[in-house]
């Protein structure tokens, strides 16, 4: 990152600012006013929403470090601007409460927490009023949602039955808060496509074990594993090919699951689609 700012430096225009937001700006803190003297501003994703008067400082020579975790910051109130054609994204958590070795999302955005349901319809009715009609929910481990009140399963229902609605996503689960209830909710909503999106990470459990998943590779394959308790639901699985030690053994073997997966996934969806 200190290597695109660099090339930034060398392009910027007079007058303009320079500033860092997001995770890697929550990591580094302070620290990258000094080791970039022509950035600004260096703000963590709970800081967004002192933005315009951060900025304005900015312009007027000051600079400013915000990376403060809110556990109450949902920017509940602010108004996203969508420019795609048919759909939505609605964020509905933000943080994690895993702790998975080769990932900094705990560490700069914080544990979990979650929006409440109504808010979360509320945006789906403002958007379908917009004349989008497919949403999709973001969270860290957005199959983890609950409000205090509601888990996953209520939220799909929910903003399922939204009028208007034709198509529902959401990303990116995680395979071990695959609930019962989820998956029922799945089958029973029509508006929820027939997609997952699962991030297995590696086929390999020695390897997951080292990237502290939590799960094995046992719990995809073996008969109540997560790739057969979603039937007639297709798959996309995530590899993670950067983690140490991801020798080229595993990465075979791992090919070797995704293919069986997808496939199995594949042929279940097409029998449905036959009888249905
Ligand atoms: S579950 Fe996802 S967001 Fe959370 S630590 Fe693991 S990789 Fe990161």
């Amino acid at each position: 990152m200190l290597g695109r700012l660099g090339e930034l430096k060398r392009n910027m225009k007079a007058g303009a600012i320079v500033g860092v937001t997001g995770c890697m700006a929550q990591r580094l803190g302070p620290r990258l006013l000094t080791q970039a003297k022509h950035v600004s501003l260096v703000v963590g994703p709970d800081g967004y929403r002192a933005l315009p008067e951060l900025i304005a400082a900015a312009r007027k020579g000051e600079k400013f470090t915000a990376t403060d975790f809110d556990l109450e910051e949902h920017y509940e109130d602010v108004v996203a601007r969508r420019f795609e054609g048919v759909k939505a994204w609605i964020p509905v958590q933000r943080g994690c409460n895993y702790r998975c070795t080769y990932c900094i999302v705990p560490f700069t955005r914080g544990n979990e927490r979650s929006r409440k349901l109504a808010d979360v319809v509320r945006e789906t009715g403002e958007v379908v009023a917009q004349g989008l009609t497919e949403v999709v929910l973001l969270g860290q481990t957005v199959n983890s949602y609950n409000d205090g009140t509601h888990d996953f399963a209520d939220l799909l229902r929910a903003v399922g039955a939204v009028d208007g609605i034709r198509r529902l996503r959401y990303t990116s689960p995680h395979p071990n808060d695959f609930s019962d209830r989820v998956i029922a909710a799945m089958a029973d909503v029509p508006t929820v496509c027939e997609h997952v999106h699962l991030p297995m990470q590696s086929g390999s459990t020695s390897m997951l074990k080292r990237m502290l998943r939590r799960y094995s590779r046992e719990d995809y394959l073996s008969d109540d594993g997560y790739n057969r308790r979603l039937p007639g639901r297709d798959g996309c699985r995530i590899r993670r090919y950067a983690f140490p030690l991801s020798r080229s053994a595993v990465r075979r073997r791992l090919h070797v699951q995704v293919f069986d997966a997808g496939r199995n996934a594949r042929r279940a969806y097409a029998e449905r689609v036959a009888h249905s």
